[in-house]
C-alpha cells in the first residue's frame, strides 16, 4: 500500500524568513497597514521558497505545513475546532489572531515554552463539550500548492496525543476532567482528515509526539497503542510516520513499534543513540522492535549550530539498519529552532564559521550522509566512535558569605532601609531615541561618545524619577542593555553573536541567541562604570544589575564539547568577577537575574534533580564571592515559580523578586515558609494598566497575610522596558504610596 520513504529528510524548517519576512508581513497586517491578500501573498511566498530551496539543496522528502501564521499548535487546535466560542469572530483569520493575541477585551490563550526549547506554543483549551470537526484544508491545500510547483510534499501534523497532553481543560470543565479523555473523538477527526490526505495524492503523512520522551503513564501509553490502531487501520490513509523528538522515546518505543504505523522517527542525537564504545552495525536489543519498521534516524542536531560528526552519524545509521526495514536520514528535531544560513554571517570568524551549521547546511549534511549510507556496503564496519575525554570537574568556588541571619543584620546597618522597601526589577523603558542610538552606533553613523552621552543622560533620568516618586533602592535602569543575554555575550570572551541568526520565540516575535564556542573569559569589568555612575548621582542604595549563569547559558547556542554544567560554571565564574568588581566600586546591592533558571530542566524527572543542583550550584558560584554586607538580589519571572521553590531557597539570595500578579493564588500558599527577603510582585507590567494605589495596597495586604512585614519587599512582576515612561511613572507613584500607606499600618 505504502510506497518507500525517501532516502533524506529534515522534520521542518524555518518558517519566519531569512530576512524576517513572515514578522514584517504580520506586523503591518495587524497594525492595518496591509490586506488579508497581501498576508497570505507573502505565506505562499514563504512555503514555496522553502521547498524550491530545500530541493535545491537536493532533500528527498520535503515537510509541508511546517509554515504557520503564528503557531502550530494554534494551527491543529484550528484545523481540529477546537476554538472556544469567546474568540469566534465572522472573519476566520480574525478568530485565529483573537486566540493568539486577544481582541476586544478578551484576553489571548495562553502561551507556554515547547517542551524545553525557547519557542512558545498557543496552549488549546479542551473541554468536555469541545465539539471536534474537522475546520481547516490547510494541509490538503499545500499538498495542491506545492503540486503546481512540480513538487511532492509530506504533511506534517502535531500528533493527537501530543495535542491533547499539552491542551488545558477549558475553564468550566469537571473536576478530573484532562483533555486526553477526549482522544477518540479527536482521532476520528485526524481519520478524515488522513483521507482527504489521501485523496489529494499524499504518499505519507508526518504525525508529531514529541510529549512521547517525556514521562508517560500506563494509560497514556495504551492511549498511544488505540489511536495508532486506529489510524493504522484507515483503509485510505497515507503511509502513517510517527515522529519523535527531543529525547528518548523510551516505553513508548516498543508501544509505537507494535501499532500499524510504517515508519518511526528517533531523536539520535539527545536519545540514545549507539551505546558509548558499541560497534557500528553491532545489534542492539533495545532496538529489536524495529524489525519491519521505517526509521527515521535523527542524526543531525536540529537543536544547535554546530555541523555535524559525520563518524558518530554514520556509525549510528549503519546500528540502526542492522535493525530496521529501512533507514531515513534526518534531522533530530524540526530546522525551527536554528536560523536560516550561515553564509550570512560574513562578518564572523572564518575559523569559527567552517564550525558551524544553520538550518541550510544542516539539510545539506542530511543529503550528504544519506549519499554516504547509500554507498556503505551492508556489514561494513567502520572504526567505533571515540569516547569523549572526560573532563575534570571544575573546582569548588570559596564562599566569603556567611548565614542569612547574620548578612542581614549586616546589610540592615549599611542600608538602613525602611519595612516594606521599594524596589524595580531593573529596566526602565527602551526609548525609540536609545534603540535607534544603538542601531545607529553599529552602523558606525553614531560615535562612541555620542551613544555614552545618550546612555548617561537616561541614567541620570531614571534615577531622577526614583529619587522623585520615594523608591528605596534604585537601578539605573539598563539603557545600554539590547537584551539581558547578548548585552553579556558581547562583553566576554567565547561568545560569537550573528547577525541575522534570528530564531522564531513566537508569534512575529524572534530572538537571536549568542554563540558559546570556546572558553568564556570576561576580559574586563562590564557593568561597573554604569552602576558607579548612578551612585554618584544619588545618596541612596543603587542596585547593580547582572543576568545570571543558567539564563545567559540557556539563552545562547552552547559549544557541545563540554558538560553543560561546565560551560555554566564558566560562566558563572565570569558574573563572580563582575560581582566582586561592583562590589569593590561600592555598589552595596547586587542583582543577579535567573528567569531561565527552569528552562534547562530535563523533560524526564529522573534527570531533574541533577540539574537543578548543579543549576543552584552555579548560582552561589556566582553570587558567594560577595561580603555579608552586600545584599545579594535575585529575580525569577515566571507564573510557576512555586514548582521549584527549594531551588529558589538553594540560591540563598538575600532577596528573591518573582512574578505574582497573575498567579497569586499559587504562589503565596507556597511561600510562606520562605526565609529571606522576597518580593511577590504586585503588578503585572505585561500590560498597560496603571494599577490603582488601592489595588496595590490590596496585593501588599494579601502578601502580608503569608508573609512576616520584616521579609516583605514592595516590587512590580518583572521589568519595565516595555512600558512608556508615563505608564511606569503612574504605576510606580502608587505602588510607592500603596508602601507608606502599609508601613503606617504594620
Ligand atoms: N533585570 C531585567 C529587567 O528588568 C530582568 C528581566 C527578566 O526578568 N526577564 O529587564
Ligand atoms: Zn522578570
Amino acid at each position: 500500500m505504502t510506497s518507500s520513504f525517501p532516502a533524506s529528510t529534515v522534520l521542518g524548517y524555518p518558517r519566519i524568513g531569512p530576512r524576517r519576512e513572515l514578522k514584517r508581513a504580520l506586523e503591518s497586517y495587524w497594525e492595518g497597514r496591509s490586506s488579508r491578500e497581501e498576508l497570505e501573498d507573502a505565506g505562499r511566498r514563504l512555503r514555496a521558497d522553502t521547498w524550491r530551496r530545500l530541493a535545491a539543496l537536493g532533500l528527498k522528502g520535503l515537510p509541508s505545513n511546517t509554515f504557520s501564521y503564528y503557531d502550530h499548535v494554534l494551527d491543529t487546535a484550528v484545523l481540529l475546532g477546537a476554538v472556544p466560542e469567546r474568540y469566534r469572530r465572522d472573519d476566520d483569520l480574525a478568530t485565529y489572531f483573537a486566540m493568539a493575541r486577544g481582541a476586544d477585551g478578551v484576553a489571548p490563550l495562553r502561551m507556554t515554552k515547547w517542551f524545553d526549547t525557547n519557542y512558545h506554543y498557543i496552549v488549546p483549551e479542551v473541554g468536555p463539550d469541545t465539539a471536534f470537526s474537522l475546520d481547516s484544508r490547510a494541509p490538503v491545500a499545500e499538498l495542491r500548492e506545492a503540486r503546481e510547483l512540480g513538487l511532492e510534499i509530506r504533511p506534517v501534523l502535531v500528533g493527537p496525543v501530543t495535542f491533547l497532553l499539552l491542551a488545558q481543560a477549558a475553564p468550566g470543565s469537571p473536576p478530573g476532567f484532562r483533555p486526553i479523555d477526549r482522544l477518540d473523538e479527536v482521532v476520528e477527526v485526524y481519520s478524515e482528515l488522513l483521507a482527504e490526505l489521501a485523496a489529494e495524492g499524499a504518499r505519507w503523512v508526518q504525525i508529531d509526539e514529541p510529549a512521547l520522551v517525556a514521562d508517560r503513564t500506563e494509560a497514556e501509553l495504551d492511549a498511544v497503542a488505540a489511536a495508532y490502531g486506529r489510524l493504522g487501520g484507515l483503509a485510505e490513509r497515507p503511509g502513517l510516520f510517527v515522529a519523535s523528538y527531543f529525547g528518548d522515546l523510551g516505553d513508548a518505543l516498543p508501544v509505537l513499534a507494535a501499532t500499524p504505523v510504517e515508519a518511526v522517527g528517533l531523536d539520535l542525537v539527545r536519545g540514545r543513540g549507539p551505546k558509548p564504545g558499541q560497534r557500528p552495525g553491532e545489534r542492539d536489543p533495545r532496538w529489536d522492535v524495529l524489525a519491519g519498521t521505517t526509521v527515521v534516524a535523527g542524526v543531525v542536531s536540529g537543536r544547535d549550530v554546530w555541523r555535524v560528526d559525520r563518524e558518530r552519524a554514520l556509525a549510528a545509521l549503519l546500528t540502526v539498519r542492522e535493525h530496521a526495514e529501512h533507514v531515513v536520514v534526518s534531522t533530530s528535531c524540526s530546522l525551527l529552532h536554528v536560523p536560516y544560513d550561515v553564509g550570512a554571517e560574513t562578518h564572523l570568524d572564518p575559523e569559527l564559521r567552517r564550525r558551524l551549521a544553520f538550518a541550510d547546511q544542516k539539510v545539506g549534511e542530511v543529503v550528504a550522509l544519506a549519499e554516504l549510507l547509500a554507498a556503505t556496503p551492508e556489514g561494513h564496519v567502520p572504526a567505533p566512535a571515540p569516547e569523549p575525554a572526560p573532563v575534570a570537574p571544575p573546582l569548588p568556588a570559596p564562599s566569603r558569605r556567611s548565614p542569612y541571619p547574620v548578612r542581614a543584620a549586616a546589610q540592615a546597618g549599611h542600608l538602613r532601609l525602611p519595612p516594606l522597601p521599594v524596589t524595580t526589577i531593573g529596566s526602565f523603558p527602551q526609548t525609540g531615541e536609545l534603540r535607534r542610538a544603538r542601531a545607529a552606533l553599529t552602523a558606525g553613523e553614531l560615535s562612541e561618545e555620542a551613544y555614552e552621552a545618550l546612555v548617561r543622560a537616561e541614567i541620570e533620568r531614571v534615577v531622577a524619577l526614583q529619587e522623585r516618586l520615594g523608591v528605596d533602592v534604585l537601578v539605573h535602569g539598563e539603557p545600554e542593555r539590547n537584551d539581558m543575554v547578548q548585552y553579556f555575550a558581547e562583553h566576554l570572551d567565547g561568545f560569537a553573536v550573528t547577525r541575522h541568526g534570528w530564531v522564531q520565540s513566537y508569534g512575529s516575535r524572534c530572538t537571536r541567541p549568542p554563540i558559546l564556542y570556546a572558553d568564556v573569559k570576561r576580559p574586563e569589568p562590564i557593568t561597573v562604570r554604569w552602576a558607579r555612575y548612578a551612585r554618584s548621582l544619588t545618596d541612596k542604595p543603587v542596585k547593580g544589575m547582572l543576568t545570571g549563569p543558567v539564563t545567559i547559558v540557556a539563552w545562547s547556542f552552547v559549544r557541545d564539547d563540554l558538560p553543560l554544567r561546565d560551560v555554566v560554571f564558566q560562566v558563572a565564574d565570569a558574573v563572580r568577577e563582575e560581582v566582586g568588581d561592583l562590589e569593590a566600586a561600592g555598589v552595596p546591592v547586587i542583582q543577579v537575574d535567573e528567569p531561565a533558571l527552569r528552562e534547562l530542566m530535563p523533560l524526564r524527572r529522573r534527570d531533574q534533580d541533577a540539574y537543578l543542583e548543579w543549576a543552584v550550584e552555579a548560582y552561589r558560584r556566582a553570587t558567594s564571592a560577595a561580603a555579608d554586607h552586600t545584599q545579594i538580589h535575585t529575580h525569577l519571572c515566571y507564573s510557576d515559580a512555586d514548582q521549584i521553590l527549594a531551588a529558589i531557597d538553594g540560591l540563598d539570595a538575600d532577596v528573591t523578586t518573582i512574578e505574582s500578579a497573575r498567579s497569586r493564588g499559587r504562589i503565596l500558599p507556597a511561600v510562606g515558609g520562605f526565609s529571606r527577603g522576597l518580593g511577590p510582585g504586585v503588578y503585572d507590567i505585561h500590560s498597560p494598566r496603571v494599577p490603582t494605589e488601592e489595588e496595590v495596597a490590596e496585593s501588599l495586604a494579601e502578601i502580608l497575610r503569608v508573609l512576616p512585614v520584616e521579609r516583605v519587599w514592595v516590587n512590580p512582576d518583572c521589568g519595565l522596558k516595555t512600558r512608556t515612561y508615563e505608564q511606569v511613572e503612574a504605576a510606580l507613584a502608587n505602588v510607592v504610596r500603596a508602601a507608606a500607606r502599609l508601613r503606617g499600618t504594620v
